[in-house]
């Protein structure tokens, strides 16, 4: 199925068809659950029929984007048909297809990276191995760290790495992380000789920002703002905006997005939260996951009932989230930040949203005054929805990890922790949960509630316009795609050969 998308074509693919046998029509059915022979099946269809099809449909890409290794059976068929198409042995073809193939990794926690067994990857692609002239330990090795290792898993990241010439991290700091992770792949190099760089996540300004704000920022930087954001008259015309013009309109999101929590969100048995539009409000949204410590606020449940119980400085935060279906660690935070809405000491100050989606993040990162995010460094490969946030007006609250650690420059939000890791996760726990309630205490409240004759925050709305304006040009996904054209793609395209340019 090809859909167009904005002015891309989206190709869908569903083993759901007559002509398949029933055991083949489930395969593309559900995306999680279900064993490692379902999953190295799917990734097969994606990977395989994904560029037979492109073939089928006359599409052929001069450069392939593999994003996580899901994908990596692509450049291994396109090697495959290549060299048996022209007689061509695979081991030039596959470096060939390498030239033209860009890989970006998402996550350096290891259950993100599939790895399978040496036997089903042998069941399953045999007739690769076969077809490419490739003996079985051969096509194994592709996909192990030391291709001598018998025993070694076959890892699909492995497999995008030595199918890539060209790999990226999605944040500078991730970067980093990636080339410790992998630098086993390149034993003669030294970690900083690790060819994988980065590229960092921005997001869409257009698709998150409330429709107030695009008048805004139509209004004052002209009807081009989304170009015209990263030059230095953009950030002289931020600064020109009166505050109390830009504190009225986030209190007009922010109770908006009050409004929806309270419709939605979940309490003691079905009574409802009242949530106050005056109380600093923290939003926190997103897939719930160990590394992401979304109960890190709750550490100690007695300074955070008083934190958000201060007489005249009340706080309070609204959650939402997810689990993954097979992450039993993430369900049970999920569980503890609910049951904590139920607590008396939080009554009607902590507030869970269910079902989060693209709609709920959307309401969470328009209204609310601060975003936080309390990743376990460095385990946050970027982390999107603070950048959201930002650009609606929030100030960010955040460990130093993902693109936070290349952000944050003292003035422009806020930062837990001193960038630092420690090896043993209970004292890196320990010591950030302290730094939050610091950060919070000391310097969040106090710059929030500090108001002039009007009721505005006026520190507190420099600040607003600081992260806008050092942010905003910054984290888009126009800077990204950007980044993507000039250092990965037209590289790739220039490296092609002309027998595959066509
Ligand atoms: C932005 C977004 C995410 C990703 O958020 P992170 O901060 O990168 O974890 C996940 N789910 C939804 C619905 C989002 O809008």
């Amino acid at each position: 199925m090809a859909r167009g998308v904005g002015r891309a074509t989206l190709v869908l693919l569903d083993s759901d068809v007559d002509e398949n046998p029933p055991e083949l029509r489930r395969l593309t059915g559900q995306l999680y659950g279900g064993d490692e022979r379902l999953r190295i099946q799917q990734e097969i269809i994606l990977g395989i029929a994904g560029i037979r099809l492109l073939s089928a449909l006359d599409i052929h890409p001069g450069v392939l984007h593999l994003n996580e290794g899901h994908s990596a059976f692509a450049p291994l068929e396109r090697a495959r048909a290549w060299a048996a198409g022209d007689g061509i042995p695979f081991a030039v073809a596959h470096r060939e297809v390498a030239q033209q193939t860009v890989f970006t990794t998402h996550t350096p926690v290891q259950a993100g990276h599939d790895y399978f067994p040496p036997e089903l990857v042998l069941e399953q692609l045999g007739w690769l191995a076969r077809d490419a002239g490739l003996a079985p330990h051969e096509l194994l090795a592709l996909g192990r760290v030391n291709p001598n290792d018998e025993h070694e898993r076959f890892c699909m990241t492995v497999l995008a790495l030595r199918s890539a010439a060209r790999a990226n991290g999605v944040s500078a700091l991730h970067g980093r992380v990636s080339r410790r992770m992998w630098q086993a792949l390149w034993p003669a190099r030294g970690e900083g000789e690790v060819p994988i760089g980065h590229v960092t996540n921005g997001v869409h300004a257009p698709s998150w920002l409330a429709p107030q704000l695009s008048t805004g920022y139509a209004h004052y930087l002209g009807a081009d703002w989304r170009t015209r954001l990263a030059s230095p008259d953009a950030r002289e015309a931020i600064a020109g905006v009166a505050d109390a013009v830009i504190w009225e309109t986030h209190q007009l999101l922010k109770r908006r997005m009050l409004a929806y929590v309270a419709r939605r969100s979940m309490a003691r048995a079905n009574e409802v939260v009242e949530l106050d539009p005056a109380a600093l409000t923290i939003g926190f949204a997103r897939r719930f996951a160990a590394y992401k410590r979304p109960t890190l606020l709750f550490t100690d449940g007695d300074r955070l009932a008083r934190l958000l119980n201060a007489p005249g400085r009340p706080v309070q935060i609204v959650f939402a989230g997810k689990a993954h279906p097979r992450d039993d660690d993430g369900k049970r935070l999920l569980q503890l930040v609910v049951a904590m809405t139920r607590d008396p000491r939080f009554r009607n100050r902590v507030a869970f949203v269910e079902d989060y989606d693209y709609s709920v993040a959307r309401h969470l990162v328009q209204g609310s005054d601060v975003w936080l995010n309390t990743p376990r460094r460095p385990a946050e490969a970027c982390g999107t929805s603070g950048q959201k946030a930002v650009f609606n007006g929030a100030l960010h609250c955040s460990v130093l990890d993902g693109w936070w650690a290349e952000a944050f420059d003292g003035t422009n939000g806020f930062a837990i922790g001193d960038g630092h890791a420690h090896s043993d996760p209970a004292v890196q726990d320990a010591r950030d949960a302290e730094s939050l309630y610091r950060v919070l205490e000391g310097d969040v409240v106090p710059l929030f509630y500090d108001r002039d004759a009007d009721g505005v925050p006026r520190e507190w709305v420099a600040r607003m316009k600081r992260a806008v304006a050092t942010l905003g040009p910054r984290f888009t996904a126009d800077r990204m795609v950007r980044d993507y054209v000039l250092q990965c793609y037209l590289p790739a395209a220039g490296g092609m050969s002309s027998e595959m340019r066509r």
